[in-house]
């Protein structure tokens, strides 16, 4: 399923998860404050009634309520109203505090979770406490309602407080922290902006780069990456304009050759009747040599997208199949370990292998004997072919394997390639995890050595 492209900038992201989670922390913070505060005052309330209720019993005497003495029991009292039930032998009594008969005309509901909690549309919260107390066969049941009205204005305030604040916080973050993302951000907008001007110049070259900022680390490191990975882009560019270029350079000689011989026919080809049959030779050579080129140059362009399926390998019967197939007079010593399994391509090894031996051939006195062999280095195998030919030249050593490269075109002139042997062997070592180089082989000559990765268990 394709990702739905979210452009959102981070300045506005960094903005909402700040404001989210600051409104969150308030959210919960506040509610721990109102959770605290209501605990404690509801607590004290208790305790309030408590010492209240411990006052009124106090202030009965002969089994009649002393207001006047209840009430310099101290200023909570004055707040709150009473109600004593005597059910005595003879007859019941109910006493009431001052107020307290208005007050208990309207009916109160007791709160579901909270038993001790009233409500009353007109009068508010109150908070109840009811103690039955049996003295000398009479049963006075007290009963005290003390008003929460003020701890909950407390609280509301309390509550209206935090919210003021809260927004006034949000507001004044969200502006801060959208200013700290968008200064964060600047770096990332200038290499936008950077590589938005690149694109829109009219000449862009294979030289642009983006500017490196000092810092934040990560611009920095992106930055550095883009420009390696345009570098390597570019450098891949010029490598393909330069193998077009010179694949038409290659292919422009025998084709003007081949024009030269026919427009040679034409003109003298009845006058002189003699020269027909070498100008068809040499147009023969040509396109022969034009065919293999363009063969090679599809093979190498094949490979650019190829993947080998490989498989462990036993150079110890490979290597002798295809000096069978190489049918040549030249001596080819092998010299292999009893087994040697690699992991490799079948087809592709042989392809190696032919490729060296032809060049082997190619390049080196008929009579000198060409050796094959291998051995294990570590991880790797190295597969060996090496011949007592003229040798390559130390400069020269790495650059026959670029594509057209050819050692000294004076000395290669009558011997027929395209400069595109050792660039497809390469490839083809690459594609098998391996590579392929040039030394000096003793106590003359060159040698290839093809390295290849072991097959055992950790590569399987
Ligand atoms: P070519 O088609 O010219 O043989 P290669 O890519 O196979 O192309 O080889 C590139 C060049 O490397 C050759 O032109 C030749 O100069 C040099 N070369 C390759 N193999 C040998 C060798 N065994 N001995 C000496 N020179 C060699």
């Amino acid at each position: 399923m394709r990702e739905r492209p979210n452009r959102h900038s981070y300045a506005g992201r960094i903005t909402r998860a700040y404001v989210l989670l600051l409104c969150a922390v308030v959210t919960f913070i506040s509610m721990a404050i109102v959770g605290i505060v209501g605990v404690y005052l509801v607590k004290s309330k208790q305790d309030d009634s408590a010492q209240l209720m411990a006052a009124l019993k106090e202030s009965f005497v002969d089994g009649k309520p002393d207001w006047d003495a209840w009430l310099q029991t101290g200023g909570r009292a004055r707040h709150a109203y009473v109600r004593v039930s005597v059910i005595g032998a003879e007859t019941d009594q109910t006493y009431y505090s001052r107020n307290t008969r208005r007050f208990l005309s309207d009916t109160l509901t007791t709160t579901p979770l909270f038993s001790h909690v009233q409500y009353q549309e007109n009068q508010g919260v109150y908070y109840y406490r009811e103690s039955i107390v049996h003295k000398d066969g009479q049963v006075f049941d007290y009963e005290i309602w003390m008003s929460l009205n003020n701890m909950i204005e407390l609280l509301q305030v309390i509550i209206s407080a935090i919210i003021g604040i809260t927004l006034v916080g949000t507001v004044l973050g969200a502006w801060a922290i959208s200013l700290l993302a968008r200064r964060l951000n600047r770096p990332l907008a200038t290499l936008t902006q950077a590589a938005s001007g690149i694109v829109a110049k009219d000449n862009v070259t294979y030289h642009e780069r983006l500017p490196e900022p000092a810092g934040p680390a990560e611009v920095h490191a992106l930055a550095v990456e883009f420009n390696r990975l345009l570098h390597s882009l570019n450098a891949q560019v010029i490598r393909d304009n330069q193998f077009v270029s010179d694949a038409s350079h290659e292919l422009r000689t025998p084709l003007t050759a081949i024009r030269g011989h026919v427009t040679l026919m034409r003109r003298h080809g009845n006058a002189h009747p003699e020269l027909v049959p070498e100008s068809l030779a040499i147009i023969e050579a040509e396109s022969q040599k034009m065919q293999r080129l363009i063969e090679s140059l599809l093979a190498l362009s094949r490979m650019d997208h190829a993947q080998l399926d490989r498989v462990p390998l036993d150079l110890a019967a490979l290597v002798p199949r295809v000096v069978a197939r190489y049918q040549s007079t030249q001596p080819i010593q092998v010299q292999l370990p009893a087994s040697l399994i690699v992991l490799a391509n079948a087809e592709s090894l042989e392809q190696i292998l032919l490729g060296l031996l032809n060049n082997a051939h190619k390049y080196t006195p008929h009579d000198t004997p060409i050796t094959i062999s291998a051995a294990q280095v570590g991880q790797q195998v190295a597969l060996s072919v090496a011949d007592l030919g003229p040798g390559i030249p130390d400069d020269a050593k790495s650059k026959v394997f670029d594509r057209f490269y050819r050692v000294d075109r004076s000395r290669t002139k009558h011997i027929p390639g395209t400069g595109l042997g050792l660039a497809i062997a390469a490839r083809l070592a690459a594609l098998n995890g391996g590579t392929i180089t040039v030394v000096d082989n003793q106590p003359r000559g060159s040698c290839f050595i093809v390295t290849l990765p072991l097959a055992n268990s950790e590569n399987l």
